[in-house]
């Protein structure tokens, strides 16, 4: 098996260089030139046929070498298919020629060279893990760990594979160190240094996203193919099959790629992945391979309204940029529910978590940890936590665990010894100081107990994120989206449907050309494989629906 150094830095054969040059630009370069700078957009990718190439970063203020390309080697990492800012600096040391790809060429070259495309996409994703495992800092985030703005911060960052370093006021001296110098006092924290040392107080998402190189501008005149409106598992896949089959698609996600799953330890009953494959992986290859093919993934990007005008379909974003688009595919998937106990606001981002992913179960390492569900997302919440926790409680409102989880996570946490179930119970208070420290619960039969802990997590299910859509298609009574054979037959007589001459397609929403697919969808099966497989299906009728006459 190949090491991750040979994986990251592979030599291509005379003949993948040769197939390679045949689709870029063939040039010379010059010892000094300066091919790509950190902060540059859409960057070229440069494969060395003579000379070399000098990879620097400077996140740390000094120059660092991270690789030099010789001969057969090729420049690049994930972001030369994002958009996104360039993290480093690639400057020729010698004399030489290159054969220069731009994204729409290396796009293209990936797909007519599937073998060497594989090879690059791997040493892509590769180098981005190198990468950061080298220490490389990005951006500073300096705050509390009891902050909910900090831990907003940190999980926008985290969830969008933003490169930062953490400080933490409690436990970091280097972050009383740099608020001295940059003369900012703690209580303004959270604070967020850009390498190039420009700081910020407690930014919104947007300018984080902005200070950071995330933000991609979107071209509000532009009628697209398909907008695409969440980017989870359905949203992606949409992204994926719409920009494989040359649509001109535009996924907007309000908080970052992934959705629910992208917050799962880990998923185990999604096909192909035979020992599981955590949320963070599958997002981060999901999302490599919908921008390979050229689909534009916006984040923070929150749509407020849907409408129409004309023959288009138009999205109101939160800023309100008007999108235009010949199709809409409805993917904003479902929202945690909350607890209905006093106080529950003040603690909402000072304890309360609604996700155990590597972050949440850092923060509570050696601590005593709740969690309350009792569904297949708590069970796995439970054995990832379990390994972090000095001991989970679990509080549940039946009393057979199995009753509402995979029998694989039910024998998994019989095992753990640091787990302990509160069967017939439920939360009636919480306590604390502007964080959380203290949560009650009472059981069926009358009992009452208080724990002393400053995590609650929550799994108690999720409510459609549909509220942008009222008024415009029609809803279950839950606020999910009705589709298909679902809608009432009544509605072939409106307008909408007698001036396009046809019923709706299986995932349509009472409106043409806008469908529904994945947690949102009234009456779908709330997992990872059939959002995916909607979200996949919805781009048919995309298609079908483009195509019709007139
Ligand atoms: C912790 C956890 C673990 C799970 N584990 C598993 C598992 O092991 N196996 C399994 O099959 N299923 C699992 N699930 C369920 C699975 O993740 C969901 O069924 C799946 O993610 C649904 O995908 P989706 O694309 O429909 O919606 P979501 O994943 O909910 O994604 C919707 C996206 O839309 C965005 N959005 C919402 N509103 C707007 C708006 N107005 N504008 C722009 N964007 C918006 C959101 O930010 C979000 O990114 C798990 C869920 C959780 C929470």
């Amino acid at each position: 098996m190949p090491s991750d150094q040979e994986v990251a830095f592979p030599v291509l054969t005379a003949e993948d260089r040769t197939a390679l040059a045949a689709r870029g630009r063939s040039r010379q370069i010059r010892a000094g030139e300066v091919l790509f700078a950190e902060g540059d957009r859409d960057f070229c990718c440069f494969v060395v046929l003579e000379g070399a190439i000098e990879i620097v970063e400077h996140s740390r203020g000094t120059p660092n070498t991270v690789a030099v390309h010789g001969p057969g080697e090729f420049t690049g990492d994930v972001d030369t298919l994002t958009g996104r800012k360039a993290l480093v600096t690639g400057r020729a040391t010698e004399d030489g020629r290159v054969a220069q790809l731009d994204t729409a060429s290396l796009r293209q070259a990936v797909k007519e060279l599937p073998d060497v495309g594989e090879t690059i996409l791997k040493a892509f994703l590769m180098r981005r893990t190198l990468l950061l495992g080298q220490g490389f800092e990005g951006v500073r985030i300096i705050g509390s760990r009891f902050s909910a703005a900090a831990h907003r911060l940190r999980d926008f960052a985290s969830r969008n594979g933003v490169p930062f370093r953490w400080l933490d006021l409690e436990a970091d001296e280097q972050a009383d160190a740099v608020l001295r110098q940059f003369e900012i006092p703690a209580a303004a924290t959270p604070i967020v240094i850009t390498p190039d040392n420009d700081w910020v107080i407690n930014p919104g998402l947007a300018d984080f996203a902005r200070r950071t190189g995330l933000t991609r501008t979107v071209e509000a005149d532009r009628v697209y193919d398909l907008v695409v409106v969440g980017a989870g598992p359905a949203g992606l896949a949409a992204s994926v099959y719409a920009a494989s089959e040359g649509l001109d698609v535009l996924t907007a996600d309000a908080m970052a790629a992934g959705g629910q799953a992208g917050t799962s330890p880990r998923i185990e009953n999604y096909l192909g992945f035979p020992t599981g494959i955590s949320g963070a992986d599958l997002t981060r290859n999901a999302l490599l391979q919908a921008q390979r093919f050229g689909a534009r993934i916006t984040v923070p990007c929150t749509v407020k309204s849907l409408g129409v005008d004309g023959g288009d379909r138009v999205v109101t974003l939160a800023d309100r940029t008007r999108l235009r688009a010949r199709c809409v595919l409805v993917a904003s998937g479902a929202a945690y529910r909350k607890l209905d106990v006093p106080r529950f606001q003040d603690f909402e981002n000072g304890g309360i978590y609604y996700a155990a992913t590597e972050l949440e179960a850092r923060l509570c390492h050696g601590e005593e940890v709740l969690v309350v569900g009792a569904g297949n997302s708590a069970g796995q919440a439970i054995v990832h936590l379990a390994r972090h926790a000095r001991r989970v409680h679990v509080v549940m409102r039946g009393t057979d665990l199995g009753a509402s989880m995979s029998r694989y996570l039910v024998d998994g946490i019989e095992g753990l010894n640091n787990v302990t179930i509160h069967r017939g119970a439920m939360v009636t208070g919480l306590e604390g100081d502007g964080r959380l420290s203290a949560v009650h619960i009472e059981t069926a039969a009358g009992g009452r107990r208080t724990f002393e802990t400053a995590s609650l997590f929550l799994f108690i299910g999720a409510d459609p994120n549909s509220g942008w859509l009222r008024g415009c298609v029609a809803l279950d009574r839950r606020g999910f989206v009705l589709t298909g054979s679902d809608l009432s037959p009544a509605i072939a007589d409106t307008e909408p449907w007698q001036s396009v001459g046809r019923d709706p397609f299986l995932l349509e929403t009472s409106l043409p050309g806008v469908f529904a697919a994945g947690d949102v969808r009234s009456g779908s099966a709330k997992r990872v494989a059939s959002a995916v497989g909607e979200g996949s299906m919805a781009v048919s009728f995309v298609h079908a629906h483009v195509a019709r006459p007139g």
